[in-house]
């Protein structure tokens, strides 16, 4: 995976003409922590799970990045997802550096008691690390609220009251309003744009959404209350298709209840994986990486792709689209809007202060539309495609502050 992301950062370090010298900086991580998570399960079994947290960069401010718990996490990963963190903070201009870390524990077989010990210990191996000002950890992958809530009473144990060590914390607990859903939000936004650009409204437009998750669950959401239709969507589990378009409160109701699309009565099952070669206008893969590959990318339909998951088209597939004509608004601007509404549950946690939902929401989509016209600006200056436009921007912010906050020659030009 480290190798993908990196595949996307040389392509932009190439339209930049960055020497080598300047490309190792901006890409070797500050820290590559891992830590051995030990401890009985309610059986009484000894279990052991390892614990990670890369923290790639903070020239534009502190670290910030999610914690995904799942058992294909590691240290490449972990890697590869900071890296994307260090990029996307900049594509929003949000004042954070990047990073990522997690567990490979897979929550769906632990009790709540396993998943809070579990939690707790690795606050424990890495409260030096963390901090508000340092490194502030939220959601990812099988990581909510709840756990975040851990995380901040566990670190407030040793660093004393702190809510904005981590984000995406429960609502009364010093979370902010919005921010369950502002990764969906987000992707409504940009793919708004994105239809804006082409002259196109949302009424008639086909969506397919893979992964019903917190991504995939609000975008379908949002995206069906400006008029466009959810006609697919799946999950780990399968699929479920319905071509006149879901009720999606119903859809959200069996999802809440069931923990997957599957068995949803409101339309017709499927395979899960063909939901990313679906007859549509617009794809979200929203899930995990490399959904959209060589095996099924001459097969996808849609002409516009927004990522709401991190990395989710390998490079081979992305220039086979790109080649193809279809429109990619990239996993680091796609899903930006969580880590945007995650620097304003910090700044409120900072001020004390609580904003209202209309304020999240209103600088939210401020904030991404601002990003998109600045990628899409990118991408015409250079005639490049969304996403290396987007790692072009991104490498410029980074670099420039590098530039400005470290070194005394002139070997950065951006
Ligand atoms: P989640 O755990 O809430 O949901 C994940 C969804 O993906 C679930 O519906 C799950 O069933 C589905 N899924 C898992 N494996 C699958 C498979 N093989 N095929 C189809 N579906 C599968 O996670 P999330 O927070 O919604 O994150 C989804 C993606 O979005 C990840 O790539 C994550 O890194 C990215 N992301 C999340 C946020 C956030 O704020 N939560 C922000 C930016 C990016």
């Amino acid at each position: 995976m480290l190798e993908e992301a990196h595949y996307y950062f040389h392509k932009a370090a190439d339209v930049l003409d960055l020497p080598d010298r300047i490309r190792e900086i901006l890409l070797t991580p500050l820290r590559v922590v891992k830590v051995n998570l030990v401890f009985d399960d309610d059986a009484g079994q000894l279990q052991h799970y390892q614990g990670f947290r890369v923290q790639h960069n903070k020239m534009r401010g502190p670290m910030k990045g999610g914690l995904r718990f799942h058992p294909t996490m590691d240290e490449d990963h972990a890697t590869a997802l900071a890296s994307l963190m260090t990029w996307k903070t900049a594509v929003v201009d949000v004042p954070f550096g990047g990073a990522k870390g997690g567990i490979n524990c897979d929550p769906a077989k632990m009790s709540a008691r396993e998943l809070n010990v579990v939690t707790r210990k690795f606050v424990e191996l890495t409260k030096d690390i963390i901090g508000p000002t340092t490194d502030i950890p939220a959601p990812d992958v099988n990581t909510d609220a709840r756990v975040m809530g851990w995380i901040m009473d566990e670190y407030s144990k040793y660093a004393g009251f702190s809510p904005g060590v981590v984000t995406g914390k429960p609502l009364h607990l010093f979370g902010s309003e919005g921010r369950d859903e502002a990764t969906g939000r987000g992707v409504m936004v940009v793919l708004g744009e994105a239809l804006k650009e082409r002259g196109k409204s949302w009424q008639g437009i086909r969506v397919a959404v893979q992964g019903f998750g917190n991504v995939g669950a609000n975008a379908a959401r949002l995206i069906a209350e400006q008029g466009a239709k959810i006609v697919a969507v799946a999950d780990h589990m399968g699929g479920v298709s319905n071509d006149d378009g879901f009720d999606i409160k119903a859809l959200n109701d069996w999802v809440q209840e069931h923990r997957t699309v599957k068995g949803f009565s409101g339309g017709d099952p499927f395979n899960g994986p063909d939901v990313i070669t679906w007859d549509v206008d617009v794809l979200i893969p929203a899930a995990l990486e490399d959904a959209i590959n060589e095996d099924n990318v001459n097969e996808v339909k849609a002409d516009i792709i927004v990522e709401g998951a991190n990395a989710p088209t390998t490079p081979a597939a992305h220039e086979a689209l790109v080649k193809r004509g279809v429109f990619i608004v990239p996993d680091i601007l796609a899903n930006a809007g969580g880590v945007t509404v995650s620097y304003f549950e910090w700044v409120q946690n900072m001020q004390q202060f609580s904003w209202q939902k209309e304020r999240v929401d209103q600088e939210l989509t401020d904030t991404m539309r601002k990003a998109y016209k600045a990628v899409s600006a990118v991408a015409e200056e250079f005639s490049i495609d969304m996403r290396t436009a987007a790692f072009v921007l991104a490498i410029r912010r980074v670099g420039k502050a590098a530039k400005a906050r470290v070194y005394t020659d002139e070997e950065i030009r951006l």
